[in-house]
């Protein structure tokens, strides 16, 4: 009887174990939008070519998601973006934060 138990024991921790890992995938990640107010805060464009070169004078050429040091490549060529948690912003986007990757 108490061996049954044990048994049933391991049984219902793999299922727990399981269950556990499903719970853990990564969170989806929704895209930015340069019309939200935070993104606008920041001059956020999805592609750099048309950032607000008057409003942001220190803006260079080549400056992009893609070599911030703000980004984690994420999912299929977007990035994840630590100025916008939960937020995904593409490979050629710009926002007023960007730091170069070293
Ligand atoms: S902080 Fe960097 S990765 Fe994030 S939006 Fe701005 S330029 Fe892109």
């Amino acid at each position: 009887m108490e061996k049954r138990l044990m048994r049933l024991g391991r049984r219902e921790l793999l299922l727990m174990g399981v269950a556990m890992l499903a719970g853990c995938s990564a969170p989806a990640l929704t895209v930015l939008n340069e019309e939200e107010v935070p993104a606008k805060a920041q001059g956020f464009k999805r592609d750099a070519n048309t950032v607000d070169r008057k409003r942001f004078p220190s803006f260079k050429p080549g400056e992009i998601c893609a070599t911030c040091r703000l980004a984690i490549a994420a999912q299929a060529g977007d990035y994840m973006c630590s100025v916008f948690p939960g937020r995904s912003v593409p490979a050629q986007g710009w926002c007023a934060a960007f730091e170069v990757k070293t």
